[in-house]
C-alpha cells in the first residue's frame, strides 16, 4: 500500500499544493493512480500518477 504525500510544491509557483483527490474505496492508493493536488497560491491543478517512490508512510521494521 502507497501512502501518497499530503501537499507538494507547486512547479509554477513554490506554493503549496494540496492532496484533494480521495483514495479507492477501499480507502487504499496503488501505484498508478492519480492523486490531484491543488495549489493554494495559483489554483493550478497537478495530476500525479503515484509511484513506489510517492510513498511517505513509516518505514516498516
Ligand atoms: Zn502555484
Amino acid at each position: 500500500m502507497i501512502s501518497p504525500r499530503e501537499s507538494i510544491v507547486c512547479v509554477d509557483c513554490g506554493g503549496p499544493c494540496h492532496l484533494i483527490s480521495l483514495p479507492r474505496e477501499d480507502g487504499k492508493w496503488y501505484e498508478g493512480d492519480i492523486a490531484t493536488y491543488r495549489c493554494r497560491d495559483c489554483r493550478d491543478r497537478w495530476d500525479l500518477i503515484i509511484t513506489v517512490e510517492d510513498d511517505d508512510s513509516p518505514e516498516e521494521f
